[in-house]
């Protein structure tokens, strides 16, 4: 039987969104390219399965999704391929944290001003705050966005960064340099306007605790992400963004290799030059070769240690990738599905937060918020009293598809860790899969008194089925690794790097990272960006860049001009 052809320009290992992305990008402006994905799926950690019941589309990793943020979503036309993003329609918050004394703090999916007007109902004086600080970074986000998604993270953009961030005001004098606690801290009088903020990033990974830095990225991140949209899900579920990525891809002419493991990438002479699959692979130890680049979806330690071989690098980058690390938070989540629509005690006050779709929930004190994320820092879980941090997201609101009809799905985040070092190590999860789901329900059921009346059905994922799932991620929800400073910009994921290129020659990492995380499929466009220049190919007319540009355009669909400043 003839083989398939085995000489690509570009060869891409891992058909995560940021492989994909890459890949299409490539493909689109005529280079050859071909996708090797170890499972018989695309999009690992955006994934829709229907894991509980027929019908009931449950998005088992990546929910809230971005790629509007960035400028694949516009150049490589992902609504052209299929991707519909759904807000919640009657709804302009995009985001509350509710609380046990009936407030809530509410973030608005459209407009500075109107998260301002929001939070006078909760502190008159820390709305003052975020009004100025929203004038004063409001007008650089979309420049922010284009640093972080579009532009590689060299040494010269992260001084340009500092130098955007400056001096502001109403910031203590040392803020760039403080963590997210000592951050909001500083900054806000209303513990629970100091926890809304900070439970956003926590949730999103982010070490809010130890790392200096994070403070700045908290406050960027509530500022980016809620004065624009807060995001949104797909009709159909998060998989229909991957599905997009795929039609885009395979349909300008790429080509996807399922069941596919990457053994080994071919280095001669400093220079990738092709793969050799594993001896499982659908054509076992084939070899496969690329004449322009070679890219890596897989995560830092995989790609260097295992894929290139320790052989090939300098010392000091693998030192360096020795202390890499994927410690800290990832995520217990619990699903169901309800008979009614959910609802909230904090309704009777903020009627809005029913038609609301993403609401973290749980710590009411910034104590019990200090000791949930201190206990993940060291890798256990706080069991004895619980305490439980975290997010959840009401998708059915916006896209009815996601459950059969008179049915609704509840999806909910915990910020847990994967290792749990003194407790009895990963496996111990298995164990306590349904009590600590017990948990988590106990306290979510006192923000949404309906949940057991209205609950159906459960279905559980801790930390370690994610990595059963994708082990490559190494523990951390985000195959990228921890979020601190040591594992950031420039230097991410060891210093000299130059990333997305490589010490060895036409090898380049696609992998999410830094800024460009999640969906917003910025790793897999940076990574294209600098492939398109090293091979002097001029990009085409329809490559053109523009970060922020397709969530301009969704909500102006909504008839909403995109407000940063309040002002
Ligand atoms: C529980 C959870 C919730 C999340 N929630 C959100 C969210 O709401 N919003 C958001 O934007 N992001 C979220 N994220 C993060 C988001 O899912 C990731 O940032 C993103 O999907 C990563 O895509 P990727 O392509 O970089 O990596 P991956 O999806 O990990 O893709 C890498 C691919 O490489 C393949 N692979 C590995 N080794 C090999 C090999 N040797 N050969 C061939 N293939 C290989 C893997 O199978 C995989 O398909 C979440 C993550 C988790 C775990």
């Amino acid at each position: 039987m003839a083989g398939p052809k085995s000489l690509y320009d570009v060869i891409i290992i891992g058909g995560g969104v940021n492989g994909l992305a890459a890949g299409a990008y490539l493909q689109k402006a005529g280079l050859s390219t071909a996708i090797f994905e170890r499972r018989d799926e695309s999009g690992t950690f955006c994934s829709t399965e229907e894991v509980l019941q027929p019908g009931v589309k449950l998005n088992v990793h990546a929910s809230l999704l971005m790629p509007h943020y960035g400028p694949a979503f516009v150049d490589l036309e992902l609504e052209r391929f299929g991707l519909e993003l759904l807000a919640p329609p009657d709804s302009k918050y995009g985001y509350f944290y509710p609380f046990l004394d009936g407030n809530a703090v509410l973030f608005s999916r459209r407009s500075a001003r109107e998260t301002y007007e929001a939070w006078l109902r909760v502190s008159p004086k820390d709305a003052e705050t975020f009004r100025k600080i929203a004038n004063f970074f409001g007008p650089t986000v979309p420049l922010m966005a284009h640093q972080g998604y579009v532009t590689p993270h060299t040494d010269e953009g992260f001084l340009d960064f500092l130098a955007t961030l400056g001096d502001v005001p109403v910031l203590p004098k040392d803020w760039l340099w403080m963590t997210g606690f000592q951050l909001v801290d500083a900054l806000f009088e209303s513990d629970q306007i100091k926890l809304a903020v900070l439970s956003y990033a926590g949730t999103s990974g982010l070490d809010v605790i130890s790392s200096r830095l994070s403070g700045p990225l908290v406050v960027l991140n509530f500022l980016t992400i809620f004065s624009a949209d807060g995001g949104y899900t797909a009709r159909g579920g998060s998989h229909d963004l991957t599905h997009a990525l795929v039609r885009c891809f395979v349909q300008h002419g790429g080509k996807i290799f399922y069941n596919c493991p990457v053994e080994k990438v071919i280095v001669e002479s400093g220079e990738a030059t092709g793969v050799v699959l594993d001896s499982r692979a659908t054509y076992p130890n084939a070899e496969f070769k690329a004449s322009k680049a070679v890219m890596s979806d897989v995560s830092a330690k995989p790609t260097f240690f295992k894929l290139i071989g320790e052989e090939h690098l300098p010392v000091s980058a693998r030192v360096a990738l020795k202390r890499f690390d994927y410690r800290g938070s990832s995520l217990f989540t619990n699903y169901y599905v309800m008979s009614e629509r959910p609802q909230f005690a904090c309704s009777r006050k903020f009627p809005e937060v029913n038609n609301t779709f993403v609401y973290n929930f749980g710590a009411e004190t910034m104590a019990d918020a200090e000791r949930l994320v201190s206990s993940c820092m060291v890798r256990d879980v706080p069991l004895d009293p619980p305490i439980v941090w975290g997010a959840a997201f009401n998708y059915c609101i916006a896209d009815r598809t996601q459950a059969p009809p008179g049915q609704y799905t509840v999806l909910t985040w915990a910020n847990a860790p994967y290792e749990l070092r003194s407790q009895g190590g990963p496996g111990k999860w298995d164990e306590l899969r349904e009590s600590y789901a017990d948990k988590v329900e106990d306290v979510l059921v006192q923000y949404m008194p309906n949940l057991r009346s209205a609950k159906i059905a459960r279905y559980v994922n801790t930390p370690h089925d994610y990595v059963r799932r994708n082990p490559h991620c190494g523990g951390n929800m985000h195959p990228s690794g921890s979020l601190t400073e040591a594992q950031m910009w420039s230097w991410k994921p060891f210093a000299g790097c130059n990333a997305p290129r490589t010490p060895i020659e036409k090898f380049y990492i696609c992998q999410s990272g830094g800024a460009a995380n999640y969906t917003n499929l910025g790793a897999g466009t940076l990574a294209a960006n600098v492939v398109m220049a090293d091979v002097k190919k001029d990009k085409p007319e329809w490559w053109r860049g523009v970060a922020f540009q397709g969530a301009a355009e969704l909500l102006r669909r909504e008839g909403v001009t995109q407000r940063f400043t309040v002002d």
